[in-house]
Formats: structure tokens, C-alpha cells, sequence
């Protein structure tokens, strides 16, 4: 590449196809399509070298809060990358990750003050069962070693975070490499596993929790769970109350309840995390994407003074966490991440997400009527519609059929950038989403799914 002239478009696909291998996509697919390569961002838009926008349905896997190219989120990391761009937390500590740790503690539910940073939501989950197991041995209960965790939850790529996740497709090909968990079934009314209906629910799947925790008592470490819904899943949203009855019964089994809010943290949901609308407050919860508002890697696992205290000792009694990422706590994404609290406040965003969750809700109203869609399914400012063959028998389309794929390729010609779950199409925004931009959002993949179930 000579250095005047930049790559054309035809160049950057070529150079793609060559040398860049994308997550969780059949490359000999995507080598032989045209693909769209985006240079800039604005606002709730993304742009691609021919200048061609397209509405981000997704917030950049889920990750973006106050728009692309946010003036004063690019001003605070200019400001920061100029004073110190990393240094490391193991022996030294930083300015930022000790203002954003102190400012996180009064929004995370009451008690949870401890952060251990990393990268990303994989990485905050392997903490987590790490923390959770490390505590269990230093109370003298090493034989506490398993966790719970459900069907359809998803918690990272990385060995542990496959470990504790619970979806088929992604998960199976890995089981020799993964330790064994105790399956819980996922609370998904549309499907229930127990042969329930939504209409005639009393929770029978909490039920089963309790007799697994009962079954298994002594040996179980912890509960992993994705509070209100199981994103990767399907957006799969739990039944009200499910969430607290959960902490109940991890507390009468004395269970360690690790609440993953990588996509429900930073008011998706509605509120700052999703944990707060049944005043739920795990014992160790994980936090990343929405964190640092789309902007750059970060995560943290966050504890109270119950586990913390138990990792201290003497030097020699071997009680030290003995886990580290390199760029644990880098100084540019807390820098970002407290401008971006900043930014919630300075703009009301929760107030104002309740307006736009309330107009999420009345325009899925549209869909669910739609003879191909077989349930519609919203938490806060995440919804999924999930297509099926027939909505009697609620037969879902084969997996083969990329019915959601095609879906997202009509939403693209039409200006919406989204990635569906399977069959289920996802609407998970930025959360400063304009009226005009949610009713666009909305019309487009309304007539996507139409074109292509009818
Ligand atoms: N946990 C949940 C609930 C997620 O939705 C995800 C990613 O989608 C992760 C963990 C993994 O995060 P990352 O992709 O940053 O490793």
C-alpha cells in the first residue's frame, strides 16, 4: 500500500477476504459475497466508503449507549490519550480506573463496591467463576465446585464463559474441552421446556431450580445467570419475579448468585442494570459493553465485602487472586466510561429511555399480528421477534433456512443494519435512538420480514 493514496473499496473487500477471519460467520459465505465496510459513524448511524448510511439496530453488538462519534465522548478520550494512554494495574495503580471504580460503586446495586477490571464480557465471566470457586476454597468449602446455569444463556466465547452457557450451536463442538455444569431449564415461556404456557405459568422451572440445588447441595459454587433476559439466546425475557425468586433460593442453598449484565448493564433494560428492577443484588456481577459506551474494551467483575474478605491474608497463606489481564483498567477506556456516566446524567437518559421503551412496545404491537411472527418479546430498550413457519404450532423455521439472515439482508437494503439470533430478529438500538429514527428502525424491518415470510 503506498502511502498517498488510500485503498479503494474493491482493495479494503479484497484484503478482507484475504486476511480477516470474522467471528462467528461461515467465511466461505462471506468470501463470496459483496460485503459493506463502514469508515465513519454518526450518531445512531453507521457509514461505508461509498457513503451509504445505515441505521445501527444493534448498537454495534450491543455495545453502544450515546451514538457514534459522540462530540464529548471523543473530546474526553483525546484529553486522556494525551496525559497517559496505559499503564498497568498489576503493581501500579491509575487515576482513571480509580475514579471510575469510586463513581461506579454509587450506581451498582447496594454493597457491590469491589471491581476487578478486564476486557470484555468473556473475561468478566471467567473472573466470575474463578472469584466464586477461590471464595468457596478460602471458607473451606473446596468441595463447592459446580455451578448452576440455564438453557439458551450465553456468557462469552472463552473456555469458562462456554462452560457456564447453555446454547447447543455454539457450545456443543467445545464439551471436551469444557467442565460440566448443572443445566437448569431457561425460563422461555414461548417454548417452555415443562410443557407450560405463559397464560398458565406458575413457574414451574423454579421448581426445577430448587430441586437441582436440593439434588446437588454442598457441591455447587455458584449460579450463573443473565438477569431479566437471556440475550444470545433469543432475547429470551424471564417472567416477572423470576429473577428475584432466583436470589431467594441461592441464598437458602447458600449459593453465590453471579448476575452477567454485559448486555443488560448501562440502562438497557431500563434501569442502570437490570438486577435493580426486583432490587436483586447478586454477589458477583459482570459488567462490559455498554460500560464504556461502545467505545473500547473494557469490563469489570464486581463483588461486595463478603467475597473480597475472604481473598485477604498473609502473602504466604496463597490467598491472592491470581488473575490478571494485561490491559486491565486501561486509563483511555475508564476515561471514556466515566464521561459516559457523565453523559447519563447531563442528559436524563434513563428518564428519557422510559419514552422510548414505551414506543418500542406500541410499534411491536405491528408485528405481533404478522402471520409468520410466533412471539414478540421486549425488555427496556431489547426486543426480538422471533419468526416461525406457523404460529399455531409454533413451528420454528429450520436453522438451514436463514430466515433471520434473510431478514437482515432486506433490513440492509433498506438502511438498517441488524443480526438476528437464529430465527429471532433483534431491536437493540442505541439508547439515544431519535423518535423519527426508532419509527424508521421499525417500518424497515416490518416490511424485511414481510418480504421475506410472506
Ligand atoms: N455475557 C453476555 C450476557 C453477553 O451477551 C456477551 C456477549 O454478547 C458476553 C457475556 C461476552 O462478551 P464479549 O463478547 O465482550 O466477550
Amino acid at each position: 500500500m503506498s502511502e498517498t493514496s488510500a485503498p479503494t473499496t474493491e482493495q479494503l473487500r479484497q484484503w478482507d477476504k484475504r486476511h480477516v477471519w470474522h467471528p462467528f460467520t461461515q467465511m466461505s459465505e462471506w468470501e463470496r459475497d459483496e460485503q459493506i465496510i463502514i469508515t465513519r459513524g454518526e450518531g445512531c448511524w453507521l457509514i461505508d466508503t461509498d457513503g451509504t448510511r445505515y441505521l445501527d439496530g444493534v448498537a454495534s453488538m450491543w455495545t453502544n449507549v450515546h451514538g457514534h462519534c459522540q462530540r464529548e465522548l471523543n473530546e474526553a478520550l483525546k484529553q486522556q490519550v494525551d496525559r497517559l494512554e496505559h499503564s498497568t494495574l498489576l503493581g501500579l495503580a491509575s487515576e482513571q480506573s480509580i475514579i471510575l471504580a469510586a463513581r461506579l460503586a454509587e450506581i451498582t446495586p447496594s454493597g457491590l463496591d469491589r471491581f476487578f477490571y478486564s476486557d470484555n464480557g468473556s473475561t468478566a465471566m471467567e473472573v466470575a467463576v474463578k472469584m466464586a470457586y477461590q471464595y468457596h476454597v478460602h471458607v473451606g468449602k473446596p468441595e463447592r465446585s459446580r455451578f448452576i446455569t440455564f438453557r439458551n444463556a450465553y456468557h462469552g466465547d472463552t473456555i469458562g464463559a462456554v462452560s457456564v452457557g447453555g446454547i447447543g450451536i455454539y457450545h456443543s463442538t467445545f464439551k471436551p474441552l469444557m467442565f460440566e455444569t448443572i443445566l437448569a431449564p431457561s425460563p422461555y415461556c414461548y417454548r417452555c421446556e415443562l410443557g407450560c404456557s405463559r397464560h398458565l405459568c406458575s413457574m414451574e422451572c423454579i421448581d426445577a431450580l430448587e430441586t437441582l440445588m436440593k439434588e446437588n447441595a454442598g457441591s455447587i459454587a455458584g449460579l450463573v445467570i443473565e438477569p431479566l433476559v437471556q440475550g444470545a439466546g433469543g432475547m429470551i425475557v424471564q417472567p416477572a419475579g423470576f429473577l428475584r425468586m432466583v436470589r431467594e433460593l441461592c441464598d437458602r442453598y447458600e449459593i453465590l448468585m453471579i448476575a452477567d449484565e454485559v448486555a443488560t448493564g448501562f440502562g438497557r433494560t431500563g434501569t442502570m442494570f437490570a438486577c435493580q428492577h426486583e432490587d436483586v443484588v447478586p454477589d458477583i456481577m459482570a459488567i462490559s459493553k455498554g460500560i464504556a459506551a461502545g467505545y473500547l474494551p473494557l469490563a469489570a467483575t464486581v463483588t461486595g465485602d463478603k467475597v473480597y474478605s475472604a481473598f485477604l491474608g498473609s502473602y504466604s497463606e496463597l490467598k491472592t487472586f491470581f488473575h490478571g489481564h494485561t490491559f486491565t483498567g486501561n486509563p483511555l477506556a475508564c476515561a471514556v466510561a466515566l464521561k459516559s456516566l457523565e453523559l447519563f446524567d447531563e442528559n436524563n437518559l434513563l428518564v428519557e429511555l422510559q419514552y422510548k421503551v414505551a414506543k418500542l412496545k406500541l410499534r411491536l404491537a405491528d408485528f405481533e399480528s404478522m402471520p409468520h411472527v410466533g412471539d414478540v418479546r421486549q425488555c427496556g430498550l431489547a426486543a426480538g421477534i422471533e419468526l416461525v413457519v406457523d404460529t399455531e404450532s409454533g413451528t420454528p423455521y429450520p436453522w438451514e433456512d436463514k430466515v433471520g439472515i434473510k431478514v437482515c439482508l432486506e433490513a440492509r437494503r433498506r438502511g438498517v443494519f441488524s443480526r438476528p439470533l437464529g430465527n429471532t430478529i433483534v431491536i437493540f438500538p442505541p439508547l439515544v435512538i431519535s423518535n423519527s429514527e426508532m419509527d424508521f428502525l421499525m417500518d424497515v424491518l416490518y416490511e424485511s420480514i414481510k418480504t421475506v415470510t410472506e
